[in-house]
């Protein structure tokens, strides 16, 4: 076909990879070539059927062979593992990888891919947490695009566009607070992982929704932002935003602020990140300004929330810091999740494990892998003790 976008999906059966799915469903001139997933064959499979990728990645290995199985009546080859990824992630006349896998897993992929010299829609944040020097530099290097996903991003990303950089003042990032706005610490005290799981405004992975709640994700997301647009944490203004319509905003140095609003929903931060500079038509998310009445702005709770104070001290170290904070999170959301771990506990962990951490200055990739792993290893110990 004529001006065919050929993508590849890191993830395509999460949250973010089912709604890249029906961007392209809608968009004819997308051709998904590869896409994977960790173990959800059932949907996978399906997936694979309708788009008809000439490659897919399953990460578990018995549940890529089951799915061998199932494809064999058709074309599609079928891969495992890391490898795997990596194969999906650089395959063959790809233009833009979608990185919609979750956790550190997306790093070493997305490494591969910019070397490929594929454009990145990024929607993976921890890539950037835990390796955003060497990405950016990589993407410099490649010269290929990071675009963001992320609606906060993506806002910033468009309320950037025609400006002078140099004169931006403050990047303000919109946070809807989450399940436990406007709670305190012993209010927090018996929360559930269904508890957690109830954002108000955005229907996401279970992960990135707990981090939602407990303000890690904001946090993750000023690291994000630094290495993105290449400002420094002190720049980056964090504001609790209740209604989740201002998706984040840039003040310059005339104190003009240019905002992206829209009604909360990954479709447009998503498509706008596989066709920037165009905008192409959406039928439904029309923003009705007349249904609210109001918008709030109101000063993050760090006390209560004091993750967020930890990612802002870690993405001002930088080094291996953020990586801890990361996969120290990683590791208490799942145990929090295995009901191993309270909810205040998740934040308590990432406070002990950065605390014991010996920051690296410029690790290697390898130093970041033996970081996590440290990170891992340090958490669960004092979990299972
Ligand atoms: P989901 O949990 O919904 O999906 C994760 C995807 O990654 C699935 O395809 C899953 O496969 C796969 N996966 C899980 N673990 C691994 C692993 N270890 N190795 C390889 N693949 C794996 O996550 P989301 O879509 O919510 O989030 C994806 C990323 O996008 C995260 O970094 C998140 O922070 C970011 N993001 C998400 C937003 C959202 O609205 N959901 C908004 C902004 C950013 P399987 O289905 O087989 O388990
Ligand atoms: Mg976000």
């Amino acid at each position: 076909m004529e001006n065919e976008h050929k993508i590849s999906i890191l993830g395509s059966t999460g949250s973010i990879g089912t709604q890249t799915l029906e961007v392209v469903r809608a968009y004819p001139n997308f051709k998904v070539m590869a896409m994977s997933a960790n173990s959800n064959i059932e949907l996978l499979e399906k997936q694979a059927r309708e788009f008809l990728p000439e490659l897919v990645c399953v990460v578990n290995e018995e549940k890529a062979n089951e799915l061998k199985i199932k494809l064999s009546d058709t074309d599609i080859k079928v891969v495992s593992g890391k490898d795997g990824l990596v194969e999906v992630a650089t395959y063959k006349d790809v233009k833009t990888v979608v990185t919609a896998v979750v956790g550190i897993s997306g790093l070493e992929p997305t490494i591969e891919a910019i070397k490929a010299g594929k454009n990145i829609a990024l929607a993976n944040k921890e890539t950037l947490v835990t390796g955003g020097h060497i990405v950016t530099a990589l993407a410099r290097e490649y010269g290929v695009s990071l675009l963001p996903v992320d609606s906060e991003h993506s806002a910033i990303f468009q309320s950037l566009q025609g400006f002078s950089h140099s004169q931006v003042k403050r990047i303000l990032l919109t946070a809807s607070g989450g399940p436990f706005y406007g709670k305190k610490r012993d209010e927090l005290l018996n929360i559930t992982p269904a508890d957690a799981l109830k954002h108000p405004n955005w229907d996401m992975g279970a992960k990135v929704t707990i981090d939602s709640s407990t303000l890690v994700n904001k946090g993750l997301e000023v690291i994000e932002a630094k290495w993105l647009f290449n400002v420094p944490v002190d720049k980056i203004k964090v504001l609790i935003h209740r209604e989740s319509i201002v998706h984040s905003m840039v003040e310059y140095d005339d104190n003009g602020v240019i905002a992206q609003l829209g009604v909360p929903d990954m479709k447009l931060p998503i498509q706008y990140a596989l066709t920037y500079p165009d905008r192409l038509k959406m039928t439904d998310n029309v923003l009705d300004f007349t249904k609210y009445q109001k918008l709030t702005f109101d000063e993050p709770d760090e006390d209560t929330f004091f993750a967020l104070r930890l990612a802002k001290e870690a993405g001002t170290m930088g080094g291996t810091m953020p990586t801890v904070f990361n996969s120290a999170d990683e590791v208490a959301v799942s145990m929090f999740m295995k009901g191993k771990l309270s909810y205040l506990g998740i934040s308590d962990m990432i406070a002990k494990a950065m605390s014991e951490h010996k920051n690296i200055v410029n690790p290697t990739l390898n130093e970041i892998l033996e970081t996590d792993k440290w990170a891992r290893e340090f958490v669960a110990s004092k979990i299972e003790r």
